[in-house]
């Protein structure tokens, strides 16, 4: 089972993915669960987070910017999600796909583009998560807690206003187009955003089986 969390910074993905986490272990599935994350902090995923810190230049072709997420997406197919759904275990990203889709459109790159890197790239090897997450969220609303919880501090994109906008409404868009996306109102408590993703988990014909 694959379970993704997607959303701009800021609304609430790493929080809600820790209460994916919480929710499957008092659900009985605590042995076998893998939270994780992208971009990763490996090969390509470090070059990327040197980018987006500010610590290399940024590159001028926004395709090239989003090759490196599909390469590193690819790696942490390899190296991470196949193998641990290989044994069973539920893997729960702090980013996937759809990150690429809404960011990469948000900058310019068009959705052909996005999905033939994907082609190119991982080809057979990619799969769909079985449920999404995605936490809709006012932008001005998430730079609100990022700049709470980073003391003001914004990483690249974080920094512009109308590039948020535009990805939180490709994020909105793309959820319609792919199976298994649940849309959820970001602009709640961090309790009540957790009520609802527990109920939808609570309800989903693996993840019930083993509840008492
Ligand atoms: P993301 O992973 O999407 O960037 P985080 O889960 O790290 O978001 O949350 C960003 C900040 O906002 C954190 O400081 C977190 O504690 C806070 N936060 C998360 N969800 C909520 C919420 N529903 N209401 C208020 N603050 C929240």
């Amino acid at each position: 089972m694959f379970i993704a969390l997607e959303g701009i910074d800021g609304s609430g993905k790493s929080s809600q993915a820790r209460f994916v986490v919480q929710w499957l272990a008092e659900h009985g599935f605590e042995k076998n669960t893998v939270l994780t994350y992208e971009p990763t902090r490996e090969g390509y995923g470090a070059q990327l987070r040197e980018v987006l810190e500010g610590r290399a230049p940024f590159p001028e072709n926004p395709l090239s910017f989003q090759e490196l997420y599909v390469r590193d997406r690819k790696d942490h197919l390899e190296g991470c999600i196949l193998p641990h759904l290989e044994k069973c275990d539920i893997v729960i990203s702090d980013r996937y796909f759809l990150s690429t889709l809404a960011y990469g459109m948000a900058g310019g790159v068009s959705y052909d583009a996005l999905m033939d890197l994907h082609k190119t790239i991982i080809g057979e090897k990619f799969i769909m998560p079985d449920i999404t997450f995605l936490i809709d969220i006012d932008p001005r609303v998430a730079q609100e807690r990022i700049q709470k919880r980073s003391g003001g501090t914004l990483e690249h994109f974080e920094k512009k206003a109308d590039f948020l906008h535009a990805a939180a409404k490709h994020y909105r868009e793309l959820a319609m187009k792919f199976p298994n996306m649940h849309i959820i109102s970001g602009d709640r408590s961090q309790e009540e955003v957790s009520e609802e993703i527990g109920k939808i988990l609570s309800f989903h014909p693996y993840l019930c089986t083993k509840q008492s």
